[in-house]
């Protein structure tokens, strides 16, 4: 038939490209170990069908037992891959013993009581429950994001296909050969028609999501201040004031803690400025650690901010208090043991719907009178007096 010489030619070029395409992907983003199963999953898959139209390793009208290995490799490799790529661990244990099933099930249908039928409904099985297990581990990990997301559906697409077309050979909608073979049967035409499409499906899953996972990434690098691994002041301007628009109409107002390192210029100066860069990332991993904000971020140099949804007079002297008791038993290698580090704070309370420019604006010139009041402590921005 020509259509199936066609279609045997386009599976392989088309897992090749992909293949090739993906390792492509992979040399230019390596942190992306995923795109290498990925890869080699293609790869073969293309080999499978080279090996299913033209034997290597068996006899005509015999079974290919290397192209049904390397489909299968092919979609276990595609199914790690989406494991890897959500961070969840591959189940190799599991894999393992499906793989077991997989393989003595097919030696007994060829074997024991040799049924083509039987070895098609048992391997399509075998495929539902490794789509079943990826899906749910995916699933268990939490799908957060849009790609994520996408990838537990596709699985599981993927799983109905293969636990759907064993139906459709029950019901008789596909159909063996009449000498009961593979080969120029309804049901291989459909692999080889279906194939396809589901190489491009799977293919724009995973471009789709390697380009939201990086976009993700670098929205991520821009908002982050490299030193601390706190927000820079962009990205702490961003997140204070989505929040703020979120909280409108809650009783307790927003607030901010503002700080500063105390004398840091003569750290700079006496110890160099390697040191003063550790000094500035300790000091934002106690404010982290210690602060009990919903934001933290490097605003400047030695200065920060916490931003806190929702807060008290009490609660903001509480964490500022338990940010310089912190600082107290902060020890770090490059100043002399006893060095006192200490920190001067500024405390805000948002005064009505003020904007977070006025916000900061005042939080600053509260830890400006600690500064002028003799540094190492707490300032609670004055309540400003309405006139009624
Ligand atoms: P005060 O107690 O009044 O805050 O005095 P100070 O010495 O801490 O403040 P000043 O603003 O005079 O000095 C801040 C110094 O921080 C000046 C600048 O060279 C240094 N600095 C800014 N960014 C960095 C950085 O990324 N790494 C290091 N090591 N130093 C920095
Ligand atoms: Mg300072
Ligand atoms: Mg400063």
């Amino acid at each position: 038939m020509a259509g199936q010489v066609y279609l045997s030619l386009l599976n392989p070029s088309i897992a090749f490209s992909f293949a090739g395409l993906v390792a492509l992907l992979w040399r230019r983003w390596p942190s992306q170990t995923h795109l290498f199963p990925l890869s080699v999953s293609f790869l073969y898959l293309g080999i499978g069908f080279i090996t299913h139209e033209w034997p290597l390793l068996s006899r005509p009208g015999s079974i290919n037992y290397s192209s049904n290995a390397l489909f299968f490799a092919a979609v276990v490799l595609a199914c790690s891959s989406a494991l890897v790529r959500a961070r969840v661990g591959v189940p190799v244990l599991l894999f393992g013993l499906i793989t077991a099933t997989a393989v003595a099930g097919f030696a007994w249908f060829t074997v024991v009581t040799p049924s083509t039928l039987s070895r098609i409904y048992f391997l399509n099985g075998c495929f539902a429950v490794l789509a079943l297990v990826t899906s749910s581990r995916l699933l268990q990990a939490g799908a957060h994001s849009l790609a994520d997301r996408l990838f537990v559906a596709g699985v599981a697409m993927g799983g109905l296909l293969a636990a759907g077309r064993p139906l459709l050979m029950v019901t008789g909608v596909l159909k063996l050969n009449d000498s009961g073979e593979l080969s120029q049967s309804a049901y291989w035409d459909s692999v080889l028609g279906l194939t396809p499409l589901l190489s491009v499906m799977v293919i724009s899953l995973f471009v789709f999501a390697l380009v939201l996972d990086l976009m993700t990434g670098l929205r991520r690098e821009a908002d982050q201040d490299y030193l601390t691994g706190l927000l820079n002041r962009r990205g702490f301007e961003i997140g204070a004031e989505t929040r703020l628009a979120g909280v409108a109409g809650r009783q307790a107002p927003a607030a901010l803690l503002v700080a500063d390192i105390d004398d840091f210029k003569q750290i700079n100066d006496r110890f160099g400025h390697a040191v003063g860069d550790k000094v500035i990332a300790a000091v934002g991993q106690v404010l982290a650690q210690h602060g009990q904000a919903d934001l933290v971020g490097r605003t400047g140099g030695e200065e920060y901010a916490l931003f806190y949804e929702t807060g008290s007079r009490h609660t903001l002297e509480t964490c500022a208090e338990a940010v310089r008791t912190a600082m107290t038993t902060l020890h770090l290698a490059g100043l002399p043991a006893g060095y006192r580090l200490t920190i001067s704070i500024g405390l805000h309370l948002r005064d009505g719907l003020e904007s977070l420019d006025d916000m900061m604006r005042r939080a600053d010139r509260a830890l400006y009178e600690a500064k002028s009041a003799g540094k190492n402590r707490a300032v609670l921005a004055p309540v400003r007096l309405r006139s009624v």
